[in-house]
């Protein structure tokens, strides 16, 4: 038997399928999308095999190594999906398939991951036990077994040891071995609402067009029940023995919002994230892959989770950035999942307060390229907040640099009444870094070209691109002045100003400092806020989302304009929904809520929407700008980067580039550049940017494909090609 494998190396130049031969003592267990271990060249690889092709001659054709497997890793549906990701991301196949599998089950050599076990006794059958002469404790472990079939064997040994074993060996109970999974969760009580009316709409209007393929855009207010309404479809689509695939943007898959399904759906789910461990990982994706889990609830990469009948695709805050996944294979969850959702024939649900440009004009063109569901108001017609604005030039507002007085005020009076404050410190792009205020030098990383960030607690200046770290410097390294400075602000600051204004306040702080220390620094910090054992959060864009605190009655944000500063096509919608997304986490359960945003653009159009509630109003004023620019969604953009040690070869290789775009791109895609990127130089490698727009990708694919081929040996330059990419 001869099959094809596609080796582990990430390679264009090896990412073809090689033949292998299979020896006859293995013929029977080989499938398609099992790993194998083949020789290659001088190595030892893994690799996952692609083709089975019985009838092919043997003649020198190595012979694998051995299976790594017992059932394959990947489905036949996967395996397709990796071809399609290739075409349409270009990115080497077996990077595609790598991408949808968790480390343990990556063709990947020495990456594999043990079962856990655990032993579970039963009674025997046939077996009368009230006849039996027992002593005490051999009598109450049989007792145990009245309401129970299984149970743990550490249990029983609780009771004696011996006495389990007696019984054992007399085989008067059995043992049985059961796998057991890492990740737990513990019970909680179920909990459900009965529904509004508008939220039975949606979900009907949906359970009625299971059986179809269509894309619905659920477009609801913050608050308004849409998590509600997606378990209750999930709900629906497992009563038909279906599952169902859940996204969030990872941040928000916080405890809270794990344990709301938890609650609904119990052992039936999994749950898929950046922070399990490898051996949770691997657990939980093979309980999906043996149909013991029914739905997953996960961040991007759970879009892959290996079920083979998918009755529902939802996707929450279908506008988060975090769904382009920004390495190879740079693919869009969205799209990932219209093709997993075309495949099965099953809806797909895009969930959105703020949803993205590219999905609204979907939904509201007269070719109705999704469905629009609406949620316009909070559950129980409770009020979104009221907005106020502080415009931070009017000194006699401003209390500092930081607080106005209104903010303070407000916080004074929430904390009076035993209410919670959260406080948003925008800081996209944004950072601490120091200068000399005598001649204005500022410290840069040498390897990047870009300002290194001022850690406070350990005094030290680093990058974050590179991670380079120096000691912070007192005396201007330039003109000889003690007097380098601290510029813009971090959460840091302000945790003291508010420590020193409100001296009773309990302050949690959250932002990338605190969180990345220990594991589940993040869920812990969220718990113990949600317990009301803090006053008030202060943190940065990870505090904006999915949240749901019932005691939180004032959003302040600190500083809204700072990403509307950022050089990127995006940035008013970054904001928008940044802004619209925190403010939506005050007065959500009984309590009237209200925002405070403070501003230097209180005249700015996205503030101005933000404080009225308006996405409408937002979206048509933003669509004008974009089809004036000719930017999404009136094009497709493709970000063609070129990148080397050497300037001038990758100048002129990026010139070339150009020209043969120009000479062989269908002529009305518009060709920009070669320009540099945000930074020109990271890790002293240089970077070139050509930007694509078009209407319609016509040859696009085609050429960019011939491009990869023909630079794929050329050790100066690397080309790297973003389709839709999140920035440029
Ligand atoms: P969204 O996902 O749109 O922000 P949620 O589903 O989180 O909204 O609902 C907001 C709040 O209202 C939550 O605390 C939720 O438990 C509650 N809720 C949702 N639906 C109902 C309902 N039908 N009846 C009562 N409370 C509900
Ligand atoms: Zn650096």
């Amino acid at each position: 038997m001869v099959i094809g494998v596609l080796v582990q190396l990430v390679n264009y130049n090896t990412d073809k399928v090689f033949d292998y031969c299979v020896p006859s003592c293995l013929c029977s267990k080989i499938k398609l999308g099992m790993r194998v271990l083949v020789p290659f060249g001088k190595q030892v690889l893994e690799g996952f095999i692609v083709e089975i092709n019985k009838n092919s001659h043997t003649d020198n054709i190595k012979e694998i190594i051995q299976l790594v497997d017992e059932v394959p890793v990947l489905n036949e549906e996967l395996l397709l999906l990796g071809q399609w990701l290739k075409a349409k991301t270009l990115a080497p196949l077996i990077s595609c398939y790598q991408v949808m599998l968790p480390r343990g089950l990556k063709a990947k050599k020495g990456t594999s991951i043990t079962k856990k076990y655990e032993s579970y006794i039963s009674l025997v059958n046939n077996v009368d036990y009230d006849a039996l002469h027992l002593n005490l404790p051999q009598r109450k472990i049989v007792n145990c077994f009245k309401d129970q079939k299984l149970i743990l064997k550490k249990k029983l040994q609780e009771i004696s040891v011996s006495s389990v074993k007696t019984l054992l060996e007399k085989g008067l109970l059995q043992e049985v071995v059961k796998e057991k999974y890492r990740y737990q969760l513990h019970d909680v009580k179920p909990v459900k609402y009965s529904l509004t009316l508008q939220q039975q709409q949606v979900v009907d209007e949906v359970l009625n067009k299971l059986s179809t393929n269509k894309t619905f855009l659920l477009y609801g207010v913050t608050g308004s029940g849409k998590t509600e309404c997606y378990m209750e479809m999930i709900d629906g689509v497992l009563k038909k023995g279906k599952t169902a695939i859940v996204l969030v943007p990872e941040i928000s898959l916080t405890p809270q919002m794990i344990e709301r399904f938890y609650r609904r759906f119990g052992n039936q789910i999994a749950v898929f994230h950046s922070k399990l461990s490898d051996g949770e990982k691997y657990d939980e994706w093979r309980r999906i892959a043996k149909g013991e889990a029914k739905m997953v609830i996960g961040a991007r990469s759970a879009i892959f989770a290996p079920f083979t009948n998918l009755g529902i695709i939802i996707i929450d805050e279908e506008h988060s950035s975090t769904y382009k996944q920004e390495k190879m294979p740079r693919y869009y969850t969205i799209d990932v999942a219209k093709a997993r959702a075309k495949y099965h024939n099953c809806p797909l649900i895009l969930g959105s307060a703020t949803p993205s440009l590219e999905s609204y004009s979907r939904a509201i063109s007269p070719k109705k390229i999704y469905e629009l569901l609406s949620l316009p108001n909070r559950i129980n017609q409770k009020k979104l907040p009221k907005v106020t604005v502080v415009n931070m030039h009017n000194k006699k507002q401003v209390n500092n640099f930081w607080l106005s007085v209104e903010l303070c005020e407000a916080i004074k009076h929430t904390l009076a009444r035993k209410e919670q404050v959260i406080l948003l410190l925008n800081r996209r792009g944004y950072a601490t870094f120091v200068t000399c205020q005598n001649c204005g030098y500022v410290e840069k990383c040498p390897n990047c070209d870009i300002t290194l960030t001022y850690h406070k607690t350990s005094n030290i200046l680093r990058c974050h691109y590179c991670g380079y770290a120096t000691k912070k410097i007192n005396v201007c390294p330039k003109c000889g002045e003690n007097s380098i400075v601290e510029l813009g602000n971090g959460t840091q600051k302000i945790e003291e100003l508010l420590k020193q204004q409100f001296t009773e306040a309990r302050i949690l702080r959250m932002d990338y400092d605190t969180t990345s220390s220990k594991k589940n620094a993040h869920e812990t910090m969220i718990k113990s806020f949600a317990n009301n054992e803090y006053d008030i959060l202060l943190g940065t864009q990870m505090i904006a989302k999915g949240l749901d605190f019932a005691n939180v009655t004032l959003v302040g944000v600190i500083n809204a304009d700072i990403s509307l500063n950022i050089p990127d096509f995006r940035s008013s919608e970054i904001t928008f929904q940044l802004l619209s997304q925190v403010s939506g986490r005050s007065g959500r359960k009984d309590k009237e809520g209200q925002v405070i945003i403070q501003t230097f653009n209180p005249d700015h159009y996205v503030i101005k929407y933000v404080q009225n509630h308006d996405y409408e109003g937002f979206y048509k004023e933003e669509m004008k700008i974009r089809k004036q620019l000719k930017y999404p969604p009136f094009c497709y953009l493709t970000y063609v980067k070129i990148s080397g040690k050497d300037y001038n070869v990758v100048f002129t290789e990026a010139k070339k580039i150009r020209d043969y775009l120009q000479k062989y791109l269908a002529k009305n895609i518009i060709i920009l550049g070669p320009s540099v990127g945000n930074v020109l130089r990271i890790k002293n490698i240089y970077y070139f940017g050509i930007i694509l727009k078009c209407r319609d990708k016509k040859n696009l694919n085609l050429v960019l494909g011939d491009l990869i081929s023909h630079y794929q040996n050329n050790k100066q330059i690397h080309l790297d090609i973003d389709f839709n990419p999140n920035h440029i």
